[in-house]
């Protein structure tokens, strides 16, 4: 089975008939599960709803940095009223995009921090999104004791493989190989997306290859972000599987053993069953 660990089922430009082809096609498929992730008050607060409504799905809530500009305390109070509905798996997706600068710096920053804070008093992971900041979004997660020895007790160990979980995700990872290593270290755990089917992207190439196994979850970003052989066309959770069949072919492995792996992995990471 797969599980897709970041889609936008509540992808605001969906017409209902879109948005009922998209959840029909992950019934029918091998994906057993979809974190429906929020970006704006909007999208959360319908992601909570398509977590309520399908076995399958569970949400995050949380506001993207293209719109930390648009942020209050009242904005953050109504996050944190939907983080205690049930299926509310995590805080997210929450931030830093230094490329596309869509809110100023400043308040990117300032509610990246309060979002921080919220998912630790909650004691839910938190879905990062990093985009061009160079180490300042690892830099603040660590200042607020996102990695902290008292945040890594929340999360539960499997002695098995030594894994250790601070609940912090750097979703759709595009740093390098090292950075992954460094931030795995920390408690972090590595997602990987479509680009890494591309075959220009040697880099996340690499990342999926050594991240180990028990740190690595998969994700499509749907509909953005698609995958080879369908680039170009809309993304959606099923094809997810092209993300495991990559990464199972860069490790040398068995596809069901990456599938299987990233699936019990999420499992734990979000503290599903
Ligand atoms: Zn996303």
């Amino acid at each position: 089975m797969l599980f897709d660990s970041h889609a936008h089922i509540n992808y605001e430009a969906y017409s209902d008939e879109e948005r009922r082809d998209v959840i029909e096609a992950i019934e029918r498929s091998d994906v057993c599960c979809v974190i429906d992730v929020g970006f704006d008050p909007k999208s959360s607060e319908a992601a909570v709803g398509h977590a309520a409504r399908y076995p399958w799905c569970y949400a995050a809530v949380g506001v993207h940095p293209h719109d930390a500009s648009e942020m209050t305390d009242d904005v953050l109070s109504f996050i944190e009223e939907l983080s205690e509905k049930p299926k509310v798996v995590a805080i997210g997706e929450i931030g830093l995009d230094y490329y596309r600068n869509r809110s100023p710096k400043e308040d990117q920053r300032l509610w990246f921090r309060k979002q921080i804070r919220l998912g630790l008093e909650r004691g839910l992971p938190i879905i990062i999104h990093d985009r061009d900041s160079e180490g300042e979004a690892v830099r603040i997660l660590r200042e607020e004791g996102a990695f902290s020895d008292e945040r890594r007790a929340v999360f539960p160990k499997n002695p098995g493989t030594g894994y250790e979980s601070a609940g912090v995700l750097l979703h759709c990872f595009s740093g390098t190989i090292d950075e992954a290593l460094e931030y795995i270290e920390m408690g972090a755990t590595i997602s990987v997306a479509g680009p890494v089917t591309y075959k220009k992207n040697i880099k996340t190439a690499m990342v999926a290859e050594r991240t180990p196994l028990s740190h690595l979850l998969i994700e499509t970003d749907a509909p953005y972000l698609t995958p080879e052989p369908f680039r170009g066309k809309p993304n959606s959770s099923p094809l997810v599987f092209h993300t495991a069949k990559k990464i199972a072919a860069l490790r040398g492995i068995d596809v069901s053993e990456v599938a299987d792996a990233t699936c019990a992995n999420a499992k734990r990471f979000f503290n599903i069953e």
